[in-house]
């Protein structure tokens, strides 16, 4: 684990830098608290540390003071060392944002002891910061497909419907629906099913640009939200998108299998004050009837326009 030590008296910090290298931290050194300041706040850098009271420019104190009006994102975790040992000098060092202080001259396990607890603690929030970004993917993701779920794509539809407005830009969707699923999950079984919506989503991805978005809106349901993408390029994006599903056989546990997809697509674009999600989606929804009434594995165009 990486440690700063801050020390103005060198002879002090390397005996210090010594120390821990030999109980295993990786040492980062600063002979003054601006030095020490500006360590800490680069991405990246120790969030453990070790520093001296009395410093040059920027006192142990002052430094306390400046990482906690910082608020980072992560925690740094501030080990005072003093010479002081008045009760008034500690309830300022704490005061100021230290988490623990230790008097000089120090015993070296109990300087390991104590920045044992500053690692656990360090540890602590890495536990948290984890289940934290593990939730909001499981929140935000479907866990078949790990493609955005419906609340997320929805939500992605939005904010990409209130950017076109302010940029005068479109917006396109993509609505599909993979052709007599039912049968495949009849004929070869529901886990089959599963794995041809995971490939077939994985097919949606790689027939996209990346700025785009594909969402699971259903059960073997797909919503796509493309910006600046319109008339010859929508289509010809469509177009790669179905056929992503139905020119290459689908490998399974069961065999390929050959499906093919349903895409109603739509156009928002000219619109001046913001209308329901909902009314596009049921365009895009005709169209998406219209292309299974008409045989299947097509693609048709809502020709949805708002006058402005
Ligand atoms: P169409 O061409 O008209 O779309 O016919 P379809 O059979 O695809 O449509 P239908 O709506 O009749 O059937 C969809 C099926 O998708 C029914 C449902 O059991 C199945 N399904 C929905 N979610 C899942 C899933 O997560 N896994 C699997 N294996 N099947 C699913
Ligand atoms: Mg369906
Ligand atoms: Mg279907």
């Amino acid at each position: 684990m990486k440690i700063l030590v801050a020390d103005d008296d060198p002879v002090s910090l390397r005996m210090i830098e010594r120390m821990l290298q030999h109980i295993g931290y990786e040492v980062i050194t600063a002979d003054n608290g601006r030095k020490a300041a500006d360590i800490l706040s680069t991405a990246g850098g120790p969030r453990l540390s070790l520093i001296d009271w009395m410093m040059p420019q920027l006192d142990g104190p002052d430094l306390c003071r400046e990482v906690r009006d910082r608020n980072d994102d992560l925690y740094t975790y501030i080990l005072l060392l003093t010479a002081k040992q008045s009760r008034e000098d500690v309830v300022i060092g704490l005061k100021a944002g230290a988490d623990d202080y230790l008097t000089k001259p120090f015993h070296p396990a109990e300087l390991e002891a104590r920045l044992n607890t500053g690692r656990r603690i360090l540890q602590l929030e890495d536990k948290l910061v984890e289940a934290r970004e593990e939730m909001r993917l499981k929140a935000t993701h479907d866990g078949l497909t790990s493609l955005w779920n419906r609340a997320a794509i929805l939500t992605l539809l939005r904010s990409g419907l209130s950017r076109s407005i302010r940029d005068r830009s479109a917006v396109s969707l993509l609505l599909c629906d993979i052709d007599h699923f039912k049968r495949i999950n009849d004929t070869h079984g529901h886990l089959v099913g599963d794995e041809v919506l995971q490939v077939v989503s994985d097919r949606l991805l790689d027939a996209v640009r990346t700025y785009d978005a594909v969402g699971r809106y259903g059960g073997e349901e797909f919503l796509i939200v493309l910006t600046g993408c319109v008339d010859d390029d929508l289509r010809n994006r469509a177009e790669q998108v179905r056929k992503a599903i139905s020119s290459f056989p689908i490998p399974t546990s069961s065999g390929p299998i050959f499906a093919s997809m349903s895409v109603g697509a739509i156009t928002i674009e000219n619109w001046e004050t913001a209308l329901p999600i909902e009314l596009f989606l049921k365009q895009a929804d005709n169209a998406l009837y219209q292309a299974k009434a008409a045989g299947r594995d097509k693609v048709v165009y809502a020709n949805y326009q708002l006058a402005v």
